[in-house]
Parts: C-alpha cells; sequence; structure tokens
C-alpha cells in the first residue's frame, strides 16, 4: 500500500488539523479534577465533535455516520493524539457497543442507539469482566433467567469504566445455567437507570475514579434488548473485542508518538550513552509500531472488519508507554517531584494499560495463535 495521503485524504487532514487548533477544549485537556465537571465538559466536547462531523466516520450514512473510508478515521485519530485533544466520552458507544450493534443489532435497536451514540445523548459502558471471569470471559457468571418477555440478571460485573456516566450497558449473560464456557452466554443491553442496577466507583492508582464495579439484583431487561440470538452471546462478544483492539492503533500510536517527543525533550543534552540508547529506543518501537498499522489499516480497508493485528498495537503501545514514562521520570530526577506532575500521573495511569482491552500475556498468546499460526497453547 501507498502509505503517502492521497489527495483527498491530504485535504480531510489540513482541515481537521484547522478545526482542532480552533475547538481544542482547553480547560478538558489533561482534566484531572471534579467528576462531575469532567463529564460536562466532556459531553460539551463530544456534542462538538458530533456537529462538525467527526463522531462515527466509518459508520453508515443511513445511521447518521459520515460513510468515510477508514483511512479517514485514521487520519482524524492521528490529528486528534497530536493535537492532544481530549476524546469523545463515549468511547465504548462508538468503539463497541455502537459496531457490535451494526452487525448483529435488530432494526429497531439501531434507529433507537446509533445515532444517540454518536451525538453522546446515550453514553455506554461494558460489563464483560466479573471478579472470577476477566481474560477468561468465558467463565461470566452473571444470570440472564427468561420469563416471557424479559430477561431477569442478577450477579456482579467489575472494572466498568464510564458505568458511572453511563445510561446503557453491554452485557454478557449466563442464559443457561447447565452450560459450560462459551456456550450458553447471552448478550444483552441493559438499562443502567433500570431498577436493582448499583454502580460503585473502584479508586484507580492515580487516585481517580474512571471504573466501577456494577450490581445486578433482579434487573428486567426486555426481549427486545436482546443483541444477537440467546446462546450466541459469545459471537456477539468477539465483535466486539475485534473491534475495541482493531481500530485502536492508530490514536495509541499518535498519542505514543506525543509521549516520544516529550521524552526526546526531556532528553536534550542527554551525556550518558545507555540512557540516550533507551530514548533511541522508544523511537524506534515507535516507528515500527506505524508500520505495524499501515498493516492492521490494510486489512481493515479490504475486509471491513478489523483483524487480530490489532492485538499487537495494544501490546506493544501500552509496554512502551510504561517503559517510556518510566524513563522520563529517572531523566527528570528530583524536579519531578516538584513539577507539575504530569509524567507521575502518565506513569502511574500506563500500570493500567498493560491490564485493560486484553493483558499483555493474553495478547502474546493472541499474536502467537492468530497472527503467527502457531500451535495453541492449550
Ligand atoms: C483501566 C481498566 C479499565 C477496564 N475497563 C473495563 C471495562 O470497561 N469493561 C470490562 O468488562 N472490563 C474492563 N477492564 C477489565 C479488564 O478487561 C480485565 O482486568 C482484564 O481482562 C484481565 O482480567 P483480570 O483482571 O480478571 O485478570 P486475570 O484474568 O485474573 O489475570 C491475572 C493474571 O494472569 C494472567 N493470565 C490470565 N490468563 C492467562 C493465559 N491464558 N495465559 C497467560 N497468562 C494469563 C494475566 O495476564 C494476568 O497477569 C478494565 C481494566 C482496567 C485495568
Amino acid at each position: 500500500m501507498d502509505l503517502r495521503d492521497t489527495p483527498d485524504e491530504a485535504a480531510f487532514r489540513a482541515e481537521a488539523r484547522a478545526w482542532l487548533e480552533e475547538n481544542i477544549p482547553r480547560e478538558l485537556q489533561g482534566y484531572r479534577g471534579n467528576e462531575t465537571r469532567f463529564a460536562q465538559l466532556g459531553l460539551a466536547w463530544s456534542r462538538k465533535l458530533y456537529d462538525a462531523g467527526y463522531a462515527g466516520l466509518t459508520w453508515p450514512e443511513a445511521f447518521g455516520g459520515g460513510g468515510a473510508p477508514y483511512s479517514h478515521q485514521a487520519i482524524l485519530l492521528e490529528e486528534m493524539a497530536r493535537a492532544e485533544a481530549p476524546q469523545h466520552l463515549g468511547v465504548i458507544g462508538l468503539g463497541m457497543a455502537g459496531p457490535t450493534i451494526i452487525a448483529h443489532g435488530t432494526d429497531e435497536q439501531k434507529s433507537r442507539h446509533l445515532s444517540r451514540i454518536l451525538s453522546a445523548e446515550e453514553i455506554w459502558c461494558q460489563g464483560f469482566s466479573e471478579p472470577d471471569a476477566g481474560s477468561d470471559l468465558a467463565s461470566v457468571r452473571t444470570r440472564a433467567e427468561q420469563h416471557n418477555d424479559t430477561f431477569l440478571v442478577n450477579g456482579q460485573k467489575v472494572w466498568s469504566s464510564f458505568a458511572h456516566l453511563s445510561d446503557w450497558c453491554i452485557l454478557v449473560t449466563r442464559s443457561d445455567p447447565s452450560s459450560e464456557r462459551h456456550k450458553g452466554l447471552t448478550y444483552l443491553i441493559a438499562d443502567m437507570h433500570a431498577p436493582g442496577v448499583e454502580v460503585r466507583p473502584l479508586r484507580q492508582i492515580t487516585g481517580h475514579s474512571e471504573f466501577n464495579e456494577i450490581f445486578f439484583t433482579d434487573v428486567q431487561v426486555p426481549k427486545e434488548n436482546l443483541l444477537g440470538a440467546i446462546g450466541e452471546g459469545w459471537q456477539v462478544a468477539m465483535t466486539t473485542l475485534l473491534h475495541e483492539r482493531g481500530t485502536l492503533g492508530f490514536a495509541l500510536t499518535a498519542a505514543l508518538e506525543v509521549n516520544v517527543r516529550k521524552l526526546l525533550a526531556l532528553a536534550q543534552g542527554l551525556e550518558d550513552t545507555r540512557l540516550r540508547d533507551r530514548v533511541a529506543r522508544e523511537w524506534i518501537e515507535l516507528q515500527a509500531l506505524r508500520y505495524t498499522n499501515y498493516r492492521s489499516l490494510t486489512t481493515l480497508m479490504k475486509t471491513g472488519i478489523p483483524g487480530p493485528e490489532g492485538s499487537i498495537a495494544k501490546l506493544q503501545w501500552s509496554e512502551a508507554n510504561q517503559r517510556l514514562t518510566k524513563l522520563a521520570r529517572e531523566l527528570l530526577g528530583p524536579d519531578g517531584v516538584v513539577d507539575d506532575g504530569w509524567w507521575h500521573y502518565q506513569q502511574l495511569r500506563s500500570r493500567g494499560n498493560t491490564i485493560e482491552a486484553g493483558t499483555s500475556e493474553v495478547l502474546r498468546n493472541i499474536v502467537a495463535e492468530r497472527v503467527l499460526g502457531l500451535p495453541k497453547g492449550r
């Protein structure tokens, strides 16, 4: 593939860059204050992105999207990261729930949710992980019992990002109690405002609470909120996970580039050759990641479905970011304690990056089996 922008892509890039320069919400950049204020600012910014046509660029126009090629989405993500623009608050709706509804939803579900996800009128969370089901999603135990036209849901989810701000949840449940592993799972759309849903924020190592526990006690989910067929939730969940990792690469790489640039600025005048080697390594890794992303983009443009290569970008980025932030703090030395705390925060937050959306160990297994074609580990 030709890696340079076509004239059309170059024009789109210039337009997005100019728009971001003019509209970026300075108050929200790197915001680490009160959660309510964060949500207000985030919603206003998401709405602005939507009004400008930058939410759901590749979604079909019939659902309120832009119908643009994936290359435009990649360019927008690059430009947003380079400008250090905050994300649309509905990352889970845009990146996971929406694509899953497009792939498996009924017409009624599509018209009910898709345009509201884009406009941030609906914020979504992902209810997959449980206390005993993280990497091993097939161990999910949250129960969904069918009673005529409703499912009665009981159980607990954990680590659910944005659940405290969410209206809806993509929920993996076990509908057949006698089933095991990947069978007997059912994928539901749960109303986070329904009676019996309780959200308890969890405090992270950074001091912030981005994720939560969710408790479901006799929550009634109407049958029209079933996504895919009863007992076939595993297949639907796989669509969600491919999208979670598949389209992240460009944003992550561009975010890494910003951090590498900041690291290079810190390293100006550095004479210790071992430290200089470590700085150079981060620049080299960044270039490798960029070309891996072009490979993923090629698959996506050919098939419309993200390939397993998306796991490589997530794995490389999260580990590089952890090393890089640690190195930055070493370079800062005692000054790191008295600066604005930016690198300190970044390093603490980077710990979760190698766990969320698949741990590094699990992603290595995926890359070994599905990208390199090595024999299965088990
Ligand atoms: C910041 C953050 C946000 C998150 N947001 C969400 C969210 O919105 N929704 C949601 O559902 N979940 C979310 N999660 C949860 C995340 O998906 C899980 O933490 C992750 O899948 C790991 O599961 P676990 O924590 O249960 O660890 P476990 O699966 O118990 O893993 C423990 C350790 O064992 C290793 N391990 C497990 N299986 C294997 C294997 N087969 N081979 C080799 N090693 C293995 C793991 O790599 C890890 O080191 C989030 C997590 C974080 C940190």
